[in-house]
């Protein structure tokens, strides 16, 4: 055991490598950006001190939603995902995959859920012995299954999921930003360190020396470099949160009771904003978390559809409680039952489902945002 232990702290201390190296590259960048160019480069107090008050901003910003990224805590399934105790002694007991889905069946018939593996089957992680909410996933990395997983980024060393995707979205704009930023303002210096000094005109030439130069020559190549790397990754994720989907998700597309549907979590362009950001543009820029939902449950747009057409025309039967439940006996109509029940779900994404529900007037509300994504 002890060797896999020492194993396990080299790889968690090896995973530290990139934060570290883009820790170093930030302060070093600090200390270029302030020290050599705006105190050693720049003559006029006036640009000095806007370029100092712009750079700030953006420098606080960005370290701020890189840190909310790297330290907050993947959320993983609540305790009600967990098979109970007797079910889960006759799962693993039960050597028949049949019988082992039988009991994940009753099991899941109380829980909010929609999608299902490509076979059908209940979404079960075997390692954390838990069944997996809709959009959950186990990170190998992480040893552990996370909510609404989107990737593992060794950038932040962290699972990017449920509990931070708006943290890495801001943490992507703003290195974006503090990146253009500087590029933008040392541009200038930049040409006129390599044109100008290199044909010794000094009186033209910025405060010569070779310290500054060497920084603000390479601090220019450094940050138009992150732009490029940073500017396509930041767009892709952008698209993703447009159209609600996980990059899991925008690879292999989730399996809902009518087959898989790769915009299956889609709402609408503004409900899929508002999904990850919140509905208060005030918090949309801060690292705050204001997303919407609890991340075991999200708004599913066939399934709410398909829910109310059926109650407009009949009355919602009584879901079965036969244990031998199939496919036929619909989960999602046993998972909305249970949403408009609870009041913890009934304040996030319960008020979407029980509007669906419950008020066949606004029938037109979930037509139309479904019509804007087909
Ligand atoms: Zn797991
Ligand atoms: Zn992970």
């Amino acid at each position: 055991m002890a060797p896999t232990h020492v194993l396990r702290c080299c790889q968690r201390g090896l995973a530290w490598i990139p934060v570290i190296f883009i820790a170093l590259v930030v302060c070093w960048s600090y200390y270029a950006y302030v020290v050599e160019l705006c105190l050693f480069t720049i003559l006029s107090i006036g640009e000095q001190i806007v370029y100092l008050i712009f750079f700030h901003l953006s420098f606080i910003m960005f370290v701020w939603s890189y840190w909310k990224t790297i330290f907050t805590q993947p959320a993983n399934p609540s305790k009600e995902f967990c098979l109970p105790k007797a079910d889960k002694e006759s799962y693993e007991k039960e050597e028949r995959p049949e019988t082992q889905q039988e009991i994940l069946w009753r099991a899941a018939t109380s829980l909010p859920m929609y999608t299902r593996t490509g076979a059908g089957a209940i979404r079960y992680c075997d390692r954390c012995q838990v069944i997996k909410p809709d959009r959950c996933h186990h990170c190998s990395a992480c040893d552990m299954c996370v909510l609404k997983m989107d990737h593992h980024c060794p950038w932040v060393n962290n699972c990017v999921g449920f509990s931070n995707y708006k943290f890495f979205i801001l943490f992507l704009a703003y290195s974006l930003v503090y990146c253009l930023f500087i590029a933008a303002t040392v541009l200038q210096y930049f040409i006129k360190f390599w044109t100008l000094c290199r044909r010794k005109s000094a009186e033209n030439c910025p405060k010569n020396d070779t310290h500054a130069k060497f920084h603000v020559l390479f601090l220019f190549f450094v940050a138009a470099m992150f732009c490029i790397s940073i500017l396509s990754l930041f767009t892709y994720h952008l698209w993703l949160v447009g159209k609600n989907r996980s990059t899991i998700e925008a690879f292999r597309a989730p399996v809902f009771r009518t087959g898989s549907d790769k915009n299956g979590f889609s709402l609408g362009f503004r409900k899929n904003i508002a999904q990850v950001f919140g509905d208060q543009k005030k918090y949309w820029l801060l690292p705050i978390f204001t997303s919407q939902g609890d991340g075991l449950t999200f708004p599913a747009r066939l399934v709410n559809a398909a829910d109310v057409e059926q109650a407009t025309v009949t009355p919602r039967p009584e879901p079965s409680k036969s244990a031998a439940d199939d496919v036929s006996v619909s989960p999602v109509g046993e998972s909305q039952n249970r949403l408009l029940c609870n009041d913890q779900h009934a304040n996030n994404i319960g008020d979407h489902q029980a509007n669906n529900t419950l008020k066949s007037a606004e029938s037109e509300t979930i037509t139309i945002s479904v019509e804007s994504e087909s």
